[in-house]
């Protein structure tokens, strides 16, 4: 079987984690430190703020904008369940903008249409690793005095033009055990702004400024040394890594090209993707529908999965909700009966490419 990701560990990680358990010094410390300091450059950013995961950060990020109940915050409906969860828990309300077929994100054009005299947030969600358009997006957030928070879970050192993916808004990521950088539980805040960054740091710790000085009612948001001694040696050999995704993912695009019914993705002129997953969608006039064909595949020794099979909207939690508004998405609703992931991590070897083209192709009768 083709896994649909890899979690793969080297030397280095091993070296690195067993210096932190000899150290002794376990929890948030130096190499806590050096991650951030890292992963800051990497995004172009001044400050990254490490926490214990993807869906904190997120709360984090918004808690920091102090949030009143009936606020807004405007986001994709086309994403993971925590994106959601993250608004509501920050005590805000959520509406949704509908996504582009071209890179399953929001665009300027929709969010604008969305925004209401409630709205505070735009949040941008950047799917499978393709940044959203943000120069646009960063454009429509400015005349209209809003804050932007992106989740960039999916899309470490995704770029627009020269800049990042985290650096156009407040930028929060996951390093969770299957994104392309991982801490198996973890998450990062990006931000240029200090004040905000010391604010962030205070919260995830108790509200603690100084020893025992609490200045604001606090979490524990902290990550380990433990978590960052894994992940410090993964961003050296990141930028390999990323090529490998690439090379991989124009390989499937190639192989997959010409074939009735599938629409294989792309990267946007002018945007880079970091290919978190690589996702075919397979339309009307496909000879097998989406379902079949993930089944059959399966069947082959293909691993793929269906991110996201329903609308965020669609699940009983959020509906009667006076925090959540929901609307039509005609063209996310039609996607998320479409996609479909395709392994495209850095561990396939030539021939699972092969192995994977020539069984989507066969099952669509394309031979
Ligand atoms: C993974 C993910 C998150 C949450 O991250 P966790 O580290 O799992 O809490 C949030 N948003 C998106 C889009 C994600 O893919």
């Amino acid at each position: 079987m083709i896994p649909i990701s890899v979690v793969r560990f080297g030397d280095e990680e091993e070296r690195r984690v067993l210096e932190v358990l000899r150290s002794g010094r376990i929890a948030q410390g130096p190499v806590v430190e050096e991650f951030e300091a890292r992963f800051a450059e990497l995004t172009g950013v001044r400050h990254a703020v490490a926490v214990n995961n993807g869906t904190t950060s997120l709360v984090a990020a918004l808690t920091a904008l102090d949030l009143r109940p009936g606020e807004e915050v405007v986001t994709s409906p086309f994403t993971f369940i925590a994106t959601i969860n993250a608004i509501l828990e920050a005590g805000a309300t959520v509406r949704f903008a509908d996504i582009s077929p071209d890179d399953f994100n929001v665009t300027a054009g929709s969010l604008a249409a969305a925004i209401t005299d409630r709205t505070r947030v735009l949040m941008p969600v950047h799917l499978y690793g393709q940044i959203a358009d943000m120069v646009s997006i960063a454009r429509l957030a400015n005349e209209n005095g809003l804050m932007i928070v992106e989740d960039a879970a999916q899309s470490h050192g995704a770029a627009q033009g020269e800049r990042k993916a985290g650096s156009f808004g407040i930028g929060s990521f996951s390093f969770y055990a299957t994104k392309n950088l991982t801490t198996g539980e973890g998450g990062v805040i990006t931000t240029d702004d200090d004040a905000l960054a010391e604010r962030l740091r205070i919260m995830r710790n108790q509200g603690m400024r100084a020893r025992y000085e609490y200045v604001m009612a606090g979490h524990n948001y902290r990550m380990t040394d433990l978590q960052a001694a894994l992940v410090v040696p993964q961003l050296d050999r990141y930028p390999a890594a990323l090529k490998s995704r690439r090379r991989n993912a124009e390989k499937l695009c190639e192989g997959l090209a010409g074939v009735a019914g599938l629409v294989a993705p792309r990267e946007i002129p002018g945007r880079s993707h970091v290919w978190h997953q690589y996702t075919i969608r397979v339309t009307s006039d496909a000879s097998v529908d989406r379902d079949e064909l993930s089944a059959r595949l399966t069947e082959a020794g293909v691993g793929n999965g269906i991110y996201y099979p329903k609308l965020v909207v669609d699940y009983a939690s959020y509906q009667d909700r006076d925090d959540v508004v929901i609307e039509e998405y005609p063209v996310a609703r039609r996607i998320a009966g479409e996609v479909l992931s395709l392994p495209v991590h850095p561990e396939l070897s030539d021939d699972d490419v092969h192995h994977i083209v020539s069984s989507v192709r066969s099952i669509m009768g394309a031979e």
